[in-house]
């Protein structure tokens, strides 16, 4: 079956709405409940590291006043061996607890990763085609990737970074209010304030410059990557100028947005820097009048100064960690909005599983259209008793690929019923119709993987010689025999390193080793040659003998002893009969079949001799 793609941008399917916060919050949350005992630890050894880190200042003061004391002789009196030894290991321990929480804390996070990553990978599988047919693959992965690793930064930064910041701020005011008096504390959190306001204030204006610079970023990635991809068309037109061209302007684009960002990035940090030093400085200078008038000690002016320098450095990330956060709650409420998407093709409730050994399959007066605008299937109906084959043909775009898209459950018809074994679908499980069905299709597209890997996908589990078995039937075994590498050969992306015939006849050794009761085949002789769709048509006639066949073709000949064959003009069966049935009837099928014979034996006549000079 050819999918459609659409090219749509991937922003989402219209029905697609972004979680609010509060619920992005809240579908994290139970993550994290999968280790307590690892979070409360965590927590512990943060406060344990920021209690070490407001410790230090007042070590330092006691160091300082004890070094200040001198002897008669005017030299200090002893080492304060003991003090140093405290401070050092003050500092130690600071650092020690921080990587310590990140060890317990590293897991939680990689778990609630993990877990919300494997959840939202199993949803995407279960959403319908249309769903995926509407999105580009690659920016529902980036989804995926980017979600995952705003999780990692919102638990990491928003747990690890603001709320101990703002526990160090409450610290230090408490310290310095108590221990000093309170101009000290409404000095330190009035720098705060305005620090972090102005720092708010100037992240969101330069917002437009950072994204400017990653979508120029991103555009002449995307630029470089589409132009490698066609380097063969490039070659083709002689096009290699042009594209440097191309490359070349969103460079410049690229070059212009980062300098604008870097300018933008460089005031907010002067700004911050002006804040901090004229907080200091002030601090400083109440700070110094206390000594002058003997309230304070040097020790204390210079426990004042560490305090300062230590509340600012946290702060200094501020304005990233900001930004980040924001942007990784935008795209945690992207991956989880992924999560709100519903299938429009669902289990009925309490849907039943079905299985068989052996399919009836009918299709009764079933309408179809991918878009209400426009119908595809007009009042089908057709029966496949049995093991029997019925093979439909039909213009390009008659909807002959939807049929089987709609006998595999991809979509459920508008109206009328398609049974199976006289169960509608709807009513059973989906997955278990789907195991009943083995589909060649169309355009095969092949796992970056092993041959072995491929056909073994049929049935996962598979030993090798079935596998082998399976290839056999297939016709492939002599081609894979040629290979250096046989059955571990890699086929490459999407499966572009092994001809369209060796693909199809790769999906068919799929299907055999799925071993179903129903058979699709769409096309599955069309990117053989004639002497190998000869062969393998045998291979197929022996599999399709027992099952319940439904057969898409353009050519005839390769249909000729289906029990059924519909002819179907823009969704409507207008003909219907064995071929010798058709061929008496001397309609459209006719035609077709004789044009298709004259075309034949055009090719298979002797070219013109062309005369010698
Ligand atoms: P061909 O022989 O070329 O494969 P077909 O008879 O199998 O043609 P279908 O693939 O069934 O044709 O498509 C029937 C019509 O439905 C086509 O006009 C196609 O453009 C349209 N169509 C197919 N898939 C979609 C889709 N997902 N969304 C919208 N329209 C679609």
């Amino acid at each position: 079956m050819r999918t459609h793609r659409r090219s749509t941008p991937d922003t989402g399917s219209p029905q697609e709405e972004p979680l609010s916060i509060r619920r992005t919050l809240a579908t994290l949350w139970p993550y994290l409940t999968e280790f307590p005992g690892r979070v409360v630890l965590a927590m512990a050894l943060l406060v344990g590291a920021k209690l070490a880190g407001v410790w230090l200042p007042q070590l330092l003061k006691h160091l300082v006043n004890t070094l200040s004391v001198r002897g008669a002789a005017g030299a200090v009196v002893a080492v304060p061996l003991g003090l140093l030894l405290a401070y050092g290991l003050v500092r130690f321990l600071n650092v020690l607890f921080g990587d310590l929480r990140d060890v317990v804390f590293g897991k939680v996070a990689n778990r609630a990763q993990r877990r919300a990553a494997q959840r939202v990978f199993e949803h995407l599988h279960s959403l319908d085609l249309d769903f995926h047919l509407s999105r580009r693959t690659g920016g529902l992965a980036r989804d995926i990737e980017r979600g995952v690793e705003g999780i990692n930064f919102l638990l990491r930064f928003s747990l690890f970074n603001i709320v101990p910041t703002l526990l160090e701020i409450a610290l230090v005011a408490a310290i310095l209010w108590k221990q000093y008096d309170i101009r000290f504390a409404a000095l330190a959190l009035v720098a705060v304030l305005v620090y972090v306001g102005f720092s708010v204030w100037v992240t969101e204006w330069r917002t437009v410059y950072v994204r400017e610079a990653n979508n120029t970023d991103a555009k002449a990635n995307t630029r470089a990557v589409d132009s490698l991809l066609n380097y063969e068309t490039v070659k083709y037109f002689g096009n290699e100028r042009w594209e440097a061209q191309r490359y070349e302007d969103s460079m410049i684009a690229w070059e212009d947005a980062s300098t604008r960002n870097r300018l933008s990035l460089s005031s907010l940090n002067t700004g911050q820097s002006l804040i901090v030093a004229a907080a200091i400085t002030a601090m400083m200078w109440l700070a110094a009048q206390d000594v002058t008038q003997g309230r304070m000690n040097v020790g204390d002016f210079v426990a004042v100064n560490a305090y300062m320098v230590q509340l600012f450095v946290p702060l200094n990330f501020l304005g990233f960690v900001y930004r980040e956060i924001r942007r990784a709650l935008i795209d945690m409420q992207k991956m989880f909005g992924l999560l709100g998407q519903r299938s429009r093709v669902q289990d009925a409730p309490g849907a039943q599983a079905i299985a068989a050994q052996r399919a009836r399959v009918s299709f009764d007066h079933v309408s179809f259209g991918y878009t209400p605008a426009r119908r595809i299937l007009e009042q089908v109906s057709f029966d496949i008793p049995e093991g029997k084959k019925l093979a439909v043909v039909g213009a390009s775009g008659a909807g002959k690929s939807t049929l089987a898209r709609l006998l595999f459950r991809f979509y459920d018809p508008d109206s009328g019923h398609i049974r199976i074994n006289g169960r509608d679908l709807r009513e059973v499980g989906q997955d278990s119709v789907r195991a009943l069905i083995g589909v060649v299709p169309q355009d095969t597209v092949l796992f970056n993987d092993t041959i072995e890997y491929n056909i073994a996908y049929g049935r996962p589990g598979a030993s090798r010689a079935e596998v082998e078995r399976a290839a056999r039937h297939a016709h492939l075994d002599r081609f894979i025999a040629q290979l250096p590498e046989g059955y571990a050969t890699m086929v490459g992306e999407r499966g572009l390193k092994v001809s369209g015939g060796e693909k199809q006849r790769i999906a068919i050794a799929r299907a055999l080793l799925k071993d179903p009761p129903i058979l699709i085949l769409d096309e599955a002789t069309s990117s053989l040659d004639s002497a190998a769709e000869q062969a393998i048509l045998g291979a197929l006639r022996e599999a399709t003998e027992r099952r319940t066949t439904l057969v898409i073709a353009h050519r005839l000949s390769t249909i000729t002893d289906a029990d059924e064959i519909l002819v179907l003009d823009r969704g409507r069966v207008v003909e219907r009969g064995t071929h010798f049935e058709l061929l008496a009837r001397d309609g459209a099928y006719a035609r077709l079949w004789a044009h298709q014979r004259e075309q034949a034996q055009e090719e298979a006549a002797p070219a013109e001799p062309v005369p010698l000079a």
